[in-house]
């Protein structure tokens, strides 16, 4: 059954709660809850509770089985009796609230922002070296995720979705947003519509069968890394109508500059090769990072 042994949070436990972000269907607040302390809380809107309450069970029951050190930790669920239901009269569930809806997925919270934050920031851009640090984190994560049986596709990997903790060289990058993400049972998932974030989506997402595979992932991964190198946002200058005929022709191409590290470079465009076939694994594209980041070590210490 979904959510088997996940921790149920009444809404009473919950304090100190501040709004901190907002998305299509719920909201993400940061709030006190005992005993775990400084949570975050994403909560479904009460208009989408009818239509997307399944969807929000899926996300947290993907989250719940999940333990890395770079995919955001889920610490339980926050339950609330339906209004106007008398908590406790039908039934043992009800008053210990474990039948009551999920309204609430609680994570760890993650308190320096997201990475797409500190790649914008003019005092945060990171070094080559850092890039490299913190790729390899978010690809070991990935990796993480592809390994499960059934594998979890995550459909929404992008800066905005990686979270930070720590400063400087203490910096963790940690997954998040699952609101999107399928399990592949076999060897393809279903996507019968385009899901995710356009700049960052696979041309087989667009354009596909409907069937694709976790590659989806690892082309979101290569505009990421470019994201990461260039400090600035995928396809800036042209209208979601320019990015989805550029895909579909294969003529879609983000400039990397002359000045960017060949090894980097092929991993982007490696990463985004339209032939998803064509793609590495995280599995590969860790090892390839873990080579940038001695190789960077070596040049600094000699
Ligand atoms: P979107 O529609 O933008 O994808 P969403 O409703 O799916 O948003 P998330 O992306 O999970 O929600 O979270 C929205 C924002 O809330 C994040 O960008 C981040 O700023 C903040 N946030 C989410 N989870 C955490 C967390 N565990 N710790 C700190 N901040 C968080």
């Amino acid at each position: 059954s979904p959510l088997r042994g996940v921790v149920r949070v009444r809404k009473t436990e919950v304090s100190n709660e501040e709004k901190i972000g907002e998305g299509a269907f719920g909201q993400v607040s940061r709030a006190d809850v005992f005993p775990y302390g400084d949570v975050a809380i994403k909560w479904i809107k009460p208009e989408h509770i009818a239509k997307h309450s399944d969807a929000f069970l899926v996300e947290a029951d993907i989250l719940a089985n999940l333990n890395h050190p770079n995919i955001v930790r889920m610490l339980g669920v926050v339950t609330s009796p339906p209004a106007g239901d008398n908590a406790g009269d039908c039934n043992g569930g009800a008053a210990t609230g474990v039948s009551d809806p999920v309204v609430g997925i609680v994570t760890e919270f993650v308190g320096n922002g997201t990475l797409g934050q500190v790649v914008r920031s003019p005092s945060g851009r990171l070094s080559t070296r850092q890039c490299a640090r913190i790729a390899l984190q978010v690809a070991l994560g990935m990796a993480y995720l592809h390994s499960q049986s059934p594998a979890i596709v995550h459909f929404d990997l992008k800066p905005e979705n990686v979270l930070i903790q720590g400063e400087g060289e203490n910096m963790v990058a940690k997954i998040a947003d699952f609101g999107l993400s399928k399990p592949k049972h076999g060897k393809y998932v279903s996507c019968p519509m385009p899901r995710g974030t356009l700049p960052y989506m696979a041309p087989e997402v667009v354009f596909g069968n409907g069937e694709v595979s976790e590659k989806v992932d690892v082309y979101s991964m290569g505009v990421t890394l470019w994201q990461l190198h260039t400090g600035e946002e995928p396809f800036m200058r042209l209208s979601n109508q320019e990015i989805l005929m550029g895909l579909e022709s294969g003529t879609l191409h983000l400039p990397i500059p002359s000045t960017c590290d060949p090894e980097w470079r092929s991993l982007v465009e490696t990463c985004m090769d339209p032939n998803p076939d064509n793609r590495p694994s995280f599995r590969e594209l860790a090892t390839q990072l873990r080579g940038i980041l001695n190789n960077k070590a070596r040049t600094v210490n000699t």
